[in-house]
């Protein structure tokens, strides 16, 4: 039959896992579905997507404007050269025109190839985050399959420890669980330390001899002068 203090002790070991696994399977909870890397690479690459495609629809549009300049500019050159006009002053008029739209074709020209250039900077540039979301997102989920297994393991462990407690608790008093469990609150989490060499191992103070017999007798609840936690001998 295993003393008080010794009942308490081997409860408190269990305790002491529990908090632990479950400190554990907070950080883990934290950690699932929270996608720090993978949301702001998402959004650049969403900015990136909406760039793209103003650019492509400026590139349309200036091509669009290329094809009416050229027809017009077909279409004059037809008036002017064709022969059905012959009024001087309305053939200067058509040659003013036709000198416009070059040069107004000449500067779409400019543009448009200024814009294909930045469209084709952009798609590489879009080629290349999208690489790197893929790869942050398989990264993200392995991690995330490898969390939730932990977090299953902390789980069972859990479980099989809520088991071993109760068996535990049939050998403990209701007055000792309860000095126990005070004892834990207020001493940060450790209401029984051992005691080695004559040296309380919670607190570090070394006790009389008086003490080191009582606790090795294990008859009573000793509890250490110094930082008052209760006193288990391993030996
Ligand atoms: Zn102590």
């Amino acid at each position: 039959m295993a003393s008080r203090v010794e009942a308490l002790y081997r409860l408190e070991l269990i305790d002491a896992e529990v908090d632990e696994k479950r400190d554990a399977l907070a950080q883990i909870e934290m950690q699932l579905d929270e996608n720090e890397e993978l949301l702001p690479a998402r959004r650049k690459q969403d900015e990136k997507e909406e760039a793209l495609r103003k650019s492509r629809s400026r590139l349309r549009s200036l091509e669009l404007d290329l094809e009416e300049i050229s027809s017009k500019i077909a279409s004059t050159e037809q008036m002017l050269y064709g022969g059905a006009v012959t009024n001087p002053k309305e053939l200067a008029g058509l040659e003013q025109e036709l000198e416009y739209l070059k040069r107004r074709q000449s500067d779409v020209e400019d543009r448009t190839l200024a814009t294909m250039a930045e469209v084709e900077e952009m798609e590489g540039g879009f080629r290349e985050g999208k690489e790197f979301l893929e790869r942050t997102e398989r990264v993200w989920e392995a991690t995330q399959g490898n969390l939730r297994r932990e977090a299953e393991e902390l789980h069972s462990r859990l479980m099989a420890l809520e088991g071993e407690r109760r068996e535990r608790l049939l050998t403990v008093s209701k007055e000792d669980l309860s000095a126990y469990e005070d004892l834990r609150r207020q001493k940060g989490g450790q209401a029984v330390a051992l005691l080695e060499k004559g040296i309380c191992q919670g607190c570090r103070v070394a006790l009389p001899t008086s003490f080191v017999q009582k606790v090795r007798r294990g008859e009573e609840l000793v509890y250490c002068s110094s930082c008052q936690r209760l006193l288990y001998s391993l030996a």
